[in-house]
């Protein structure tokens, strides 16, 4: 008779893509071509912490990858594949199936095959891990600390939606069902901008994908590059959903607001043709919110140019160099 745990990998286990060694032996194998770096990241997702306890399985599956192709988009690496520990309080087959769909669908897009992992009892909470591996030729990556004084600051995407869903499913805003469709996607199923984080090799000087907000996420940035810089918030490209929104609340979302997964990142001006091309390209539209400056310091003037005093916490300003 099957174990719960044969039922389990029933759900994850994919037929290796040619060249790969997956799930099924004590390690898996795959190659690396030669003159590149293997990228690797991990998430850790927490019940309670990082998603509700009652979100659909299909996208918390999606999600859970998503998170972890987000971060190799970040660096300009070419997907190869992932690992998956997964820590479950019951069996729940309906769910685990949901969870494998969403998971899967997001993997095969993204040629980025799930090629190993565990599974175990937790006590409580369900506990999701995942890991990636990715491919980029040997110097080529886009790092955090390559910021130019002088560079254009760019977003792709769009700003604030995921901020709002968060805080009306949270109970922190009044309850508003519209306002919650329109902007429950973004939470739920961020898209990874990989085809963009590839097509900004040689153009972008830094890059960073949005996890905790603008404002942090620029921040490491600012940190690592040793440079400071200005944003015009008239310019951050907000969702549309967010068009009725107060000023503070919008606010918060565009500059503070986290899980957008989309690329902040650097390019010298002279290249701003380039990056046009290479988002176009790419499927993915950017927008130019502000400039580096070789001081440190982060500022964001409204349309008048004065800057906005206190802007949303959780921004930590740069620890000194
Ligand atoms: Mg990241």
């Amino acid at each position: 008779m099957a174990s719960e745990f044969d039922l389990i990998a029933r759900y994850f286990t994919r037929a290796a893509p040619d060249g790969l060694l997956g799930v099924g032996d004590d390690c898996a194998l795959f190659p690396v071509p030669a003159g590149e770096q293997v990228a690797t990241s991990t998430d850790l997702l927490l019940e309670g912490r990082h998603f509700f306890p009652d979100v659909d399985p299909k996208a918390l599956g999606h999600k859970a990858l998503a998170v972890n192709l987000s971060d190799l988009a970040a660096m300009g690496a070419r997907p190869i594949g992932c690992v998956l520990g997964l820590a479950l309080p019951r069996l729940d087959e309906p769910w685990l199936a949901a969870f494998a769909e969403g998971f899967h669908a997001l993997a095969a897009a993204h040629g980025c095959p799930l090629i190993g992992g565990d599974t175990t009892r937790s006590a409580h909470d369900l506990a999701i891990s995942v890991t990636v591996f990715g491919a980029v030729p040997a110097g080529q990556a886009l790092r955090r600390d390559g910021a130019q004084a002088g560079d254009d600051v760019w977003v792709s995407g769009d700003l604030g939606a995921a901020d709002v869903a968060y805080r009306l499913l949270d109970g922190q805003y009044p309850a508003n069902a519209p306002l919650l469709a329109a902007t429950r996607a973004a939470l739920e199923w961020p898209q990874p901008q990989v085809a963009l984080g590839l097509a900004l090799r040689g153009i972008a000087n830094a890059a960073i994908d949005l996890s905790d907000g603008l404002l942090q996420d620029l921040g490491h940035i600012l940190a690592a590059s040793r440079a400071g810089a200005r944003l015009q918030f008239a310019d951050l490209p907000a969702a549309p959903a967010l068009a009725g929104l107060d000023a503070a609340p919008l606010r918060r979302a565009l500059l503070g607001g986290g899980d957008v997964y989309q690329l902040c990142f650097t390019a010298p001006a002279a290249r701003r043709d380039a990056v046009v091309s290479a988002a176009a390209a790419a499927g993915a539209r950017v927008t130019r919110v502000g400039e580096i400056l070789p001081q440190a310091g982060l500022s964001v003037l409204d349309a008048q140019g004065r800057p906005l005093a206190d802007l949303p916490a959780g921004f930590d300003h740069f620890p000194a160099a």
